[in-house]
C-alpha cells in the first residue's frame, strides 16, 4: 500500500477539537484537510483546507468528501459503520469500518473485551425492566447504567443506587438499547494511549492519570505514577487491545486502578484522546501528529516523554453568559500553554480547551492546574 504524503489530502469525518488539532499537526507537515461536520464554522473547519457540511450520517455529503481525498479518518467514533464500509470503496478509512463496528457499540466492545479475556467490570445488557432489577441485585444494589451507543462526557449515563430508583430509569431508558455496569470503587483512572500503524508497529505514551469531575476529565497527569508492575500490565493489556481490533491510528484504553493493583479496562477509544492532550507539548511526537503518521501509513514518531505535564480543561462553566474569562491568568505563567478550541456556544460541561502546564515536578504542576481553574472560575 502506498504512502499518502505530504501534498495528499486527509479527510475528517467530524470537526471538533480533536480534527482540529489533528489538522493542525496535519497542515504543518503539508497535507491538505477537508472535513465534514454540520457546521461550517466548526473547530477543524477554521483550520482546514475545505468544509462539506452535511451531519455524520449524510450519505451523500460523507461520499462527496470521500471522492476528494487520499485517507479518511475520524475525530469521534460515533459514525454509522454501514456508511464507513461504503466509504472504504473510495478511500481507505482507519481505523476501520469492522473497529468501529465493535467499538461504538458498548455491548459489542464489553463483549470483545470479554473474548480477549481483558478484565472489566461486570456488566449486563438491560433491555427489560427484569434484566435491570436482576443486574442491579448482583451488583450489589448500585449500577450505572450507560446507553450503548452515542456517549461521550457521561451523557447517556445515570447512576442507580437503590431499587426503587429503577421505574426512573425505565423512564429516562424509554426502549434505548443499554448496559448496567457495577460501580467499580476504583483508586484510579489511568489511560494508556498508544499508536499502531500499517506495518502492525505499535509505539506507546507515557501512561496517564486522569481525574474526572461530574464524568468529564479535568486534569491528567503524565507520567501517572504508578508501580512497575502496574505499569507492565497496563502495556501488555493496551498491546493486545490493539493487536486484537487491528485498528490503524491512535487509541486510548481507559482503564480503573483497584487499591489491591488490579486494573479493569472502561474503554477504548480509537481515536486520539483528551488524556493524550499532554503528548502535544511534553513528548516528541504528539498524539496528533502519530496519528497523521499512522493513517497516511508512515513509520510511526518517537512518543518519549521530554517532559513530566499536566493537562486541565476549560469547560464552558468557566465563561459568563458566553463571555471567556481573563487568559491573561493563563498567559502570565511561563509554563503553561493556552489551547481553545475555536467554539462558539459555551455551554456548562462542553469542553472549549485546556491548558498545557510542562514541568517534570507534576505534584506543582497539579496544584498549579487547580489554582489556574479557582482563578479562572466566575465568582458567583
Ligand atoms: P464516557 O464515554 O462518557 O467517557 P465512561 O464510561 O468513560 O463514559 O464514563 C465516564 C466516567 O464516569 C469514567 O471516567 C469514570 O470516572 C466514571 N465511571 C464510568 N463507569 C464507571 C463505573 N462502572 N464505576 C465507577 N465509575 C465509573
Ligand atoms: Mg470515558
Amino acid at each position: 500500500m502506498n504512502a499518502v504524503l505530504p501534498g495528499g489530502t486527509i479527510g475528517v469525518l467530524g470537526g471538533g477539537q480533536l480534527g482540529r488539532m489533528m489538522a493542525l499537526a496535519a497542515r504543518r507537515m503539508g497535507y491538505r484537510i477537508v472535513v465534514l461536520d454540520p457546521s461550517a464554522r466548526c473547530p477543524t473547519a477554521q483550520v482546514a483546507d475545505g468544509v462539506v457540511v452535511g451531519t455524520l450520517d449524510d450519505r451523500e455529503a460523507a461520499v462527496h468528501l470521500a471522492k476528494q481525498v487520499d485517507v479518511i479518518t475520524l475525530d469521534t467514533e460515533h459514525v454509522p459503520a454501514d456508511l464507513l464500509d461504503e466509504l472504504e470503496r473510495h478511500a481507505p478509512v482507519r481505523p476501520g469500518a469492522s473497529v468501529l463496528r465493535t467499538i461504538q457499540d458498548r455491548q459489542t466492545q464489553k463483549q470483545f473485551l470479554d473474548r480477549l479475556g481483558i478484565p472489566q467490570a461486570r456488566w449486563a445488557p438491560v433491555g427489560s425492566d427484569i434484566e435491570l432489577a436482576g443486574a442491579l441485585a448482583r451488583f450489589g444494589g448500585r449500577g450505572i447504567v450507560k446507553h450503548r451507543r452515542a456517549g461521550y462526557d457521561g451523557k447517556g449515563q445515570m447512576r442507580v443506587e437503590a431499587q426503587g430508583q429503577l421505574a426512573q430509569v425505565a423512564q429516562w431508558l424509554r426502549d434505548t438499547p443499554a448496559v448496567m455496569e457495577e460501580v467499580v470503587p476504583f483508586a484510579r483512572e489511568i489511560s494508556a494511549i498508544l499508536a499502531r500503524g500499517i506495518s502492525g508497529e505499535v509505539r506507546m505514551y507515557p501512561i496517564a492519570e486522569n481525574v474526572h469531575r461530574r464524568h468529564i476529565l479535568h486534569t491528567t497527569r503524565a507520567p501517572a505514577t504508578l508501580s512497575d508492575t502496574s505499569w507492565r500490565q497496563v502495556h501488555d493489556i493496551a498491546n493486545s487491545i490493539a493487536e486484537a481490533l487491528g485498528a490503524i491510528g491512535v487509541m486510548a484504553v481507559e482503564m480503573f486502578e483497584l487499591e489491591s493493583g488490579a486494573l479493569l479496562v472502561n474503554e477504548i477509544a480509537p481515536r486520539t484522546h483528551n488524556s493524550g492532550h499532554f503528548t502535544w507539548g511534553a513528548c516528541a511526537t504528539s498524539q496528533f501528529e502519530q496519528h497523521v503518521r499512522a493513517i497516511c501509513g508512515l513509520r510511526l514518531g518517537d512518543p518519549r516523554p521530554l517532559s513530566g505535564a499536566v493537562m486541565v480543561n476549560l469547560i464552558g462553566d468557566l465563561w459568563t453568559h458566553g463571555v471567556p474569562p481573563s487568559w491573561r491568568t493563563v498567559l502570565d505563567r511561563p509554563e503553561a500553554h493556552l489551547h481553545l478550541y475555536g467554539k462558539d456556544g459555551a455551554a456548562p460541561g462542553r469542553k472549549m480547551g485546556h491548558v498545557l502546564l510542562v514541568d517534570d515536578d507534576t505534584d506543582r504542576a497539579l496544584a498549579t492546574a487547580e489554582e489556574l481553574i479557582a482563578a479562572l472560575t466566575p465568582v458567583p
